[in-house]
């Protein structure tokens, strides 16, 4: 297949700042890469926070993580996706948000390759690095090697499939640390995509009871339509919320507390609902300096288990993947992409995601 000389990516040059597009050469993929053309990408919290300056961004930044595309051309070796099914030309395909140096520490002994040191990820590059094509908000993007690819099979639809490779893949990893069994009862703190990805798939792992927490009525509204049973508003007089959260995870409370919303004060919270012996997954603080001040004596006297969960292993987004074909018909996966833009207006999309004007912002470059 013959590939167009270049292809164009959307870049900003300093937090805040416009987006322009700019051209950059296409080559053919060396040996171990996939070049694909972008479908769809949609707008992540994260992306919001680095555009904004709240994390560390290289500028001229190029964002966006959560990807499809089409393969348009394989490199030398890459004859297979991550489960084993072959990839060809035309393939549509999903990837990890990160890719890494190669074997280390990290993947032979402690198993946590998203760790390993010199992790990279799609959309977190300047775009004056080479390729230039590695992130979402572009037409091409370089799956380079120690990347995990997925073949999408067709009753997916693009907008099912984009949010896969960061915010189901990692709801995957944070309710799997949660170890939730059978019968057991969650609690949500925060009803994004996040929020709602979390309580379908604690739904799906047996959960009997979800109850979220969300300062937005709206948001807990359409909760209901995603596994969550009760919705309330965190800022409810304590005594009112432990009495009605507890009439539905007796004897003593939630099994299961999932900090998704981003905001370090509401770690006490989630400490005080949980019964003894619970656990609590931090999951939505990802930005430094979360300081908050609690009772650790809660901690120790109630055995809780506290676990933290940064991005997800390959595994699971094996499993993000067979957890949406298998329960699209339960939960409306597609209303959560709820804006789509043209590349050239991955401006106007950053600003209504910032807002949260929509959800999910979608660039269909
Ligand atoms: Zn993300």
């Amino acid at each position: 297949m013959t590939l167009p000389d270049s292809g164009r990516v959307a870049v900003y040059d300093q937090p805040n700042g416009p987006f322009r597009l700019v051209d950059y050469p296409l080559r053919q993929p060396a040996a171990g890469e996939v070049l694909a053309r972008n479908r769809m990408a949609t707008i992540c919290r994260s992306d919001i926070h680095t555009w904004q300056g709240h994390r560390p961004g290289p500028c001229p930044g190029l964002l966006g993580h959560e990807i499809i595309g089409d393969i348009v051309a394989l490199g030398d070796g890459v004859t297979r996706d991550m489960r084993g099914d072959s990839l060809n030309l035309g393939d549509r395909i999903t990837w990890s948000e990160y890719f890494i140096p190669g074997s280390s520490y990290f993947t032979d002994v402690l198993d946590l390759p998203q760790k390993s040191h010199g992790v990279d990820k799609y959309g977190h590059m300047a775009a004056t690095t080479a390729p230039h094509h590695h992130g979402g908000f572009g037409e091409y993007c370089y799956i380079v090697p120690r990347s995990w690819i997925l073949r999408l099979p067709d009753v997916l639809t693009d907008a099912e499939a984009t949010p896969l490779n960061c915010g189901v893949a990692t709801m995957i990893a944070v309710t799997e640390a949660a170890q939730i069994r059978i019968g057991q009862t969650v609690v949500i703190q925060g009803l994004g995509l996040l929020g709602l990805y979390g309580a379908a798939i604690a739904k799906a792992r047996g959960a009997r009871a979800v109850i979220g927490l969300d300062t937005d009525a709206a948001r807990r509204t359409r909760a209901s339509r995603f596994g969550v049973d009760l919705s309330l508003d965190p800022g409810t007089e304590k005594a009112e919320l432990l009495r009605q959260i507890h009439a539905l995870c007796l004897p003593e409370g939630p099994d299961v507390a999932i900090e998704v919303c981003g905001v370090a004060q509401a770690i006490p919270q989630g400490i005080d609902l949980l019964r003894t012996g619970g656990t609590y997954v931090l999951a939505g603080v990802v930005n430094p300096l979360a300081m908050v001040t609690l009772d650790a004596n809660l901690i120790l006297k109630k055995m809780l288990t506290v676990r933290g969960i940064h991005n997800y292993h390959p595994r699971n987004l094996i499993e993000a993947l067979d957890f949406v074909v298998a329960n699209r018909a339960r939960f409306p996966f597609h209303e959560l992409v709820d804006g789509r833009y043209p590349l050239d207006r991955v401006g106007d999309a950053m600003a209504d995601a910032a807002a949260q004007r929509v959800l999910r912002a979608a660039i269909i470059p």
